[in-house]
């Protein structure tokens, strides 16, 4: 019997992608992916900490791993992820029981760390990793330096690196190897990749040349950096998605200014206007926090406005969750968690009525 591994993955795409590397070097090592983890030889929480929730989620899952180590203790536990950046020191406390932590900045140093717990020696490199359908993944730049007021990101995955494009390329073929035809460009700010002088539009139009690539779709996009190039190599590239995921978190000058985004609402809907000229058909969901320190009734009535202008397909919608670190958190958390209940739920009404 092949030794197995379970991976749970919570949190965004880069997650997902974090997950398949990593899944990745176990099946390369001889270890099978499991659905069950009580019977599983390792056990892997690759975790988020963007919202205090996602947070707790982690914790509680971790916890949980607790009595089955105490069943079988030979059972390895791995914690990865943006909570194993941000809280390492009190993971090693709180769970003495975790055998390995693999910050988010760590991912790619997976083999070495994890080497002394459990057999990592590849043994079918050349294999099709076949419980591992994610792996369209491509990231094409790791970390954030933008620091939005409210986001820890940049604190747990570090400063906004554009990874060079002879290694995304390389990492292309590798999937088109494998039979892939449709690629995912992940970062948390696609738009502002840069490598030298080549930049996202380059990358988009390069491979919009590949024969064997049938469909591009990338994630998730920054409006301050959604330049008209951009949008010209969009509009130009018919294999690039038709889908454009581009957070607007605030309707309001004021509350965008206090959360450092760099746009305004003219900006935005100026954004919008280009991308329904320029992209016949285009499709654009968003991302949306609500009660942000000092979000007034007409600050979150901006919000709807823009909503109802703008016409998104769907929206990720928040209650702003204030995070260590970040300069919003030195703010006062003013807006009552009742207020931020129903201002969620006055938008969701939007979206569920429009979808
Ligand atoms: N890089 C991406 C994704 C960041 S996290 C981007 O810039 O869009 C995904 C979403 O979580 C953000 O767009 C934001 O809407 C939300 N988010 C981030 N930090 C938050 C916080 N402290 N409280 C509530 N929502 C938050
Ligand atoms: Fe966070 Fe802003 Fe960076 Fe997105 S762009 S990851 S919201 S700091």
């Amino acid at each position: 019997m092949p030794k197995t591994f379970f991976i749970r993955t919570m949190g965004c795409q880069m997650n997902v992608a974090d997950s398949d590397f990593m899944s990745e070097k176990l099946h390369n090592a001889g270890y099978k992916k499991c659905n069950d983890m009580h019977k599983a030889d390792i056990i892997i929480a690759n975790t988020c900490t963007v919202r205090q929730h996602a947070e707790e989620r982690a914790f509680s899952f971790i916890g949980e791993l607790k009595q089955l180590k105490i069943k079988n203790k030979k059972l390895k536990i791995f914690v990865a992820g943006c909570v194993a950046s941000r809280l390492k020191e009190k993971l090693k406390k709180k769970f003495p029981y975790i055998d390995k932590i693999i910050p988010a900045t760590e991912i790619e140093n997976f083999s070495e760390i994890v080497k002394d717990t459990v057999n990592i020696t590849p043994k079918n490199p050349k294999t099709k990793n076949s419980n591992n359908k994610g792996t369209e993944f491509v990231t094409i730049t790791k970390g954030c330096s933008n620091f939005c007021s409210y986001c820890v990101v940049p604190f747990v995955r570090g400063d906004e690196i554009s990874r060079p494009k002879k290694d995304i390329l390389a990492d292309v073929k590798k999937l088109i190897s494998r039979g892939r035809n449709e690629i995912t460009l992940l970062g948390q700010n696609v738009n502002s990749y840069k490598f030298g002088k080549f930049d996202f539009a380059d990358l988009l139009i390069e491979l919009n040349k590949i024969p064997q690539i049938k469909k591009i779709g990338f994630m998730t996009s920054h409006p301050k950096d959604m330049s008209d190039k951009i949008i010209n190599a969009i509009a130009s590239c018919k294999k690039v998605t038709r889908q454009i995921h581009l957070p607007l978190q605030s309707g309001s000058n004021k509350i965008l200014k206090l959360m450092n985004r760099k746009y305004t609402r003219g900006k935005y809907l100026k954004i919008i206007k280009k991308l329904r000229k320029k992209i016949p058909g285009v499709a654009i969901t968003t991302d949306i926090i609500v009660g942000f320190p000092t979000e007034t009734e007409k600050d979150f009535r901006q919000t709807l406005d823009i909503i109802k202008k703008v016409g998104f397909k769907s929206a990720f919608t928040f209650k702003y969750s204030p995070r260590e670190n970040t300069k919003a958190f030195y703010m006062k958390d003013d807006i009552p968690a009742e207020i931020k209940k129903e201002r969620l739920a006055r938008l969701n009404a939007i979206f569920y009525n429009s979808i």
